[in-house]
């Protein structure tokens, strides 16, 4: 459930690019890759800058495919720990059930 009105001090949820390197190259995508990866400690200063400018509860996690970035497991951990709940924004292509568990576990840091 939301809670209304959305407002510059409550916003349900915002996201964060991590990537912008992609595993498909779907015919219709408007995402150039300029950058790659991005650097770890950039994305948690946009997560702690998301958090206290939207006080969001919840950031997706999006690219490119985050799934191919290296330290995903790390940023939703790192989200977790901030009192948010992270979403991923992924095609699926890159997940096995081991990273599908790695995820989950790095949820459980909160
Ligand atoms: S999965 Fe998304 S980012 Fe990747 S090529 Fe397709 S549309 Fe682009």
């Amino acid at each position: 459930m939301y809670r209304f009105p959305w407002t510059q001090v409550y916003t349900p949820g915002t996201w964060i690019e991590v990537t912008d390197s992609c595993d498909l190259s779907c015919p219709g995508c408007f995402r150039q890759q300029l950058e790659g990866h991005r650097p770890l400690e950039l994305i948690k200063e946009e997560v702690q800058l998301c958090q206290k400018l939207t006080n969001c509860e919840r950031i997706a996690i999006a690219g490119g495919e985050p799934l191919i970035y290296p330290d995903l497991t790390e940023v939703v951990a790192f989200i977790a720990e901030q009192g948010m709940k992270p979403v991923l924004m992924t095609n699926g292509e890159s997940l096995s059930p081991e990273y599908a568990r790695d995820l989950k576990a790095a949820l459980l840091v909160v």
